[in-house]
């Protein structure tokens, strides 16, 4: 059985995606027995990481997609033709907020009928529903946010709640609703009392993680202020207000939750033309 999460970018907010400051790709959770690949988020840099750790994306299954901002979502038609092995195959599903797959109020849709259409399964997600995505139970929190159909999600592993808490403002409304999680994965955009609106910065982190009290609190979506302002100090200062262990995150950190919680660094290749044994190649009788 495994439980594994890992950081596709850390990166958020539009100055560090449209400069690549920090990747901005997501996450990718592997879970249960057998394991099953799901995407959340592939915003720009996804398809870039995939390809430096060898990820197949032939394998993804399920496609989460929290709202209609690019940073969320621009690599998803690439892993969506992934996903369906090229467009070839109906297969997978894609969950999504009603902005990302319907567009609503002026935002989206996100993606081309094509895309939406190419796999199996499509859902959209409002506050308060509950997704099976293969087989895990995952409940769908309230955002407020830009995108007012952005929500946050509780992802239910027998090794305890880990929620991502999708791009909001905070209160304790907010707040509230992730209490029970036992990883917080957090968008901090902005570094100590720097708010912004729609989005939480190093002291609403505070508020927020005081409140929840989780085992581990991870910082992404990390701006450009952020990021000039060392995001591990920030980390450091939410840990020192709330006792709750909390680090900044980083590009390809691995996450595994089990009895115990275990980081590491995902392995990297330099190899620009692997591709998986099903990707197009030469046909044997031609190659010479
Ligand atoms: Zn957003």
């Amino acid at each position: 059985m495994v439980y594994r999460i890992t950081f596709l970018g850390t990166g958020g907010g539009r100055h560090t995606t449209m400069y690549q400051t920090r990747c901005t790709g997501g996450m990718l959770f592997e879970h249960g027995d057998p394991v099953h690949y799901l995407h959340i988020d592939p915003g720009p840099g996804a398809l870039t990481q995939m390809k430096n750790i060898r990820y197949d994306l032939g394998k993804t299954e399920s496609l989460i997609i929290s709202h209609a901002h690019p940073d969320h979502y621009s690599d998803a038609p690439s892993v969506i033709e992934g996903m369906t092995r090229g467009g070839w195959i109906k297969r997978g599903s894609i969950f999504g907020s009603p902005t990302v797959l319907d567009g609503e109020g002026g935002l989206g849709p996100c993606l081309s009928p094509y895309h939406i259409n190419l796999p199996e399964h499509r859902q959209t997600f409002r506050p308060g529903n509950v997704l099976d995505v293969d087989g895990m139970k995952v409940d769908i929190c309230s955002a407020r946010h830009s995108d007012p159909t952005n929500v946050g999600f509780r992802f239910n592993t027998p090794y305890g709640v880990v929620s991502y808490v999708s791009d909001t403002e905070y209160d304790d409304d907010i707040g509230e609703q992730y209490i029970g999680s036992r990883v917080l994965i957090l968008p901090v955009t902005t570094p100590h009392n720097n708010k912004i609106r729609w989005h939480m910065c190093t002291d609403t982190a505070i508020e927020m993680v005081d409140l929840v009290k989780p085992e581990l609190c991870i910082f992404i979506h990390m701006g450009i202020v952020m990021l000039k302002h060392d995001p591990a100090k920030q980390a450091k200062m939410c840990e020192d207000a709330t006792g709750v262990k909390t680090l900044a995150g980083e590009d390809l950190m691995v996450l595994d939750i089990a009895e115990e919680l275990k980081l590491s660094k995902a392995q990297t290749f330099n190899d620009r033309l692997w591709a998986p044994k099903w990707a197009p190649d030469m046909p044997e009788a031609s190659k010479k």
